[in-house]
């Protein structure tokens, strides 16, 4: 008898039928004699349109009662599975994140896990009954209803995984496993049979959002092994964990791609001690995540810094960062959005020249063009212009045979 942990993404549970595929799968389970804890998403689309129904009300909708609104598509989703399993006649229980025990701090929409006191679970486990636990939630301290970011219901299975020491994690979607690249994009990816927490942690960070990153992270910390399946078949998935088999022979694991991202160079920055400093400051404190940096070389006492970041944090980053341009003394502040990054990803890379010079050859050949590159012991990025991003992820897939 074994403690499963099973999470079903928002398609899994996108309507009635589909929430009673979810039963089926999971009676049957149950049915073998498996304890089971079943993590489930909002509807798909839902957690999107409760953000947009909010911005309906009031243009900045304060946090706390955002996460109070959002945390309602989970509800709902794990009230609907309960009852499915209650219909085919299994005992089951649906609890929101804070009746699961999960404790969490820092800011609103984007709460960490704290801790986890799973012992309402663990009772209602004990007498025969399928747990069914809202993904993506929590409370903190204060008692108020928090959101863990966006696609962490992947988090909040992995972390109940390890806070209940399961024997199993399992993440159902709507892909078989996880691939070379999104199969939507690349449509000869492949798929990968295992992968190691830092493969796909990077491949989860650098836009292949099959997996929540932060949920590798906490899969990793506590070395959480866990399955990335479909629920609408039976085909095996990908196993994630510490190590895969020929591990350093993989040179390129996966590639990835990431939308939305916009650039801002600060132009004519004096070239002086503390002055980096300041510009990353002034943006840490305005929430804003900073991607890649580069410095140009300075020249007669001036240089230019160029970053990255998300669209969505383009026109507040600017806002922060007008001042500081004045205070510093810099020329002026130009942005861009309408970029994509695009990433290759594999430990192999930590032994193995070329990676690089055969990723940029791949793109000069089709005519891409690279405006940055960033590189890390097992990741080299780029960014592109967006419109060229799907083709860009087509050929350097290619360029390193991940299609076969
Ligand atoms: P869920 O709602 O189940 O959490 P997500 O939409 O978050 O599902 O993640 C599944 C999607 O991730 C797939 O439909 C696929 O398009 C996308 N994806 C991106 N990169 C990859 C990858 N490398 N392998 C598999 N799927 C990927
Ligand atoms: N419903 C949340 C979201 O759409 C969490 C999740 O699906 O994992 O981001
Ligand atoms: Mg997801």
């Amino acid at each position: 008898m074994s403690l499963i942990v099973q999470k079903y993404g928002g398609t899994s549970v996108g309507n009635p039928e589909r929430i009673k595929n979810v039963a089926r799968r999971v009676a049957e389970w149950h049915r073998k004699g498996d304890r089971l804890v079943v993590v489930v998403s909002a509807m798909s689309g839902v957690t999107d349109s409760l953000i947009k129904l909010a911005k309906e009300i009031m243009a900045e909708p304060t946090e706390r009662e955002l996460d109070m609104l959002l945390a309602t598509g989970e509800q709902t989703t794990t009230a609907l599975t309960a009852m499915a399993l209650q219909a085919a006649g299994i005992p089951a229980i649906s609890l929101t994140g804070a009746q699961a025990g999960i404790v969490t701090e820092g800011i609103h929409t984007k709460a960490r896990i704290a801790n986890i006191t799973p012992k309402r679970v663990r009772e209602y486990l004990n007498q025969g009954k399928v747990v069914i636990v809202a993904g993506f939630q929590g409370q903190n301290e204060e008692g108020s209803i928090t959101t863990l970011g966006r696609g962490a219901s992947d988090l909040t299975a992995i972390a109940m995984a390890a806070a209940l020491k399961a024997d199993l994690c399992q993440i159902y979607t709507d892909v078989d496993g996880v691939y070379t690249a999104d199969p939507r994009i690349v449509t000869d990816a492949r798929k990968i049979e295992e992968i190691s927490y830092d493969e796909m942690l990077e491949m989860a960070s650098l836009g292949s959002k099959v997996m929540q990153a932060r949920s590798v992270e906490v899969a990793k910390k506590f070395k959480v092994i866990f399955e990335v399946r479909s629920s609408f078949n039976e085909n095996p998935g990908t196993i994630c964990k510490e190590e895969t088999k020929n591990m350093e022979h993989v040179v390129v694991r996966g590639v990835s791609l990431e939308k939305n991202q916009a650039k801002i160079t600060v132009v004519g920055v004096p070239d002086q001690p503390g002055v980096a400093a300041k510009i990353f400051t002034t943006l840490a404190e305005a929430q804003v995540n900073i991607d890649m940096i580069v410095q140009n070389v300075s020249e007669q006492g001036t240089t230019d810094i160029t970053f990255t970041l998300n669209k969505d944090d383009l026109a507040r980053a600017r806002r922060a960062m007008d001042p500081v341009v004045k205070a510093v003394g810099a020329r002026e502040l130009r942005s861009q959005d309408g970029i994509s990054k695009l990433s290759v990803v594999g430990i192999g890379m930590r032994s193995h020249s070329g990676v690089a010079a055969k990723l940029f050859q791949a793109l000069s050949d089709a005519r891409i063009n690279i405006q940055m590159i960033s590189t890390s012991e097992i990741k080299i990025s780029v960014t592109v212009e967006e419109a060229n991003g799907p083709d860009a992820a087509r050929v350097v897939h290619q360029a390193f045979g991940l299609e076969k």
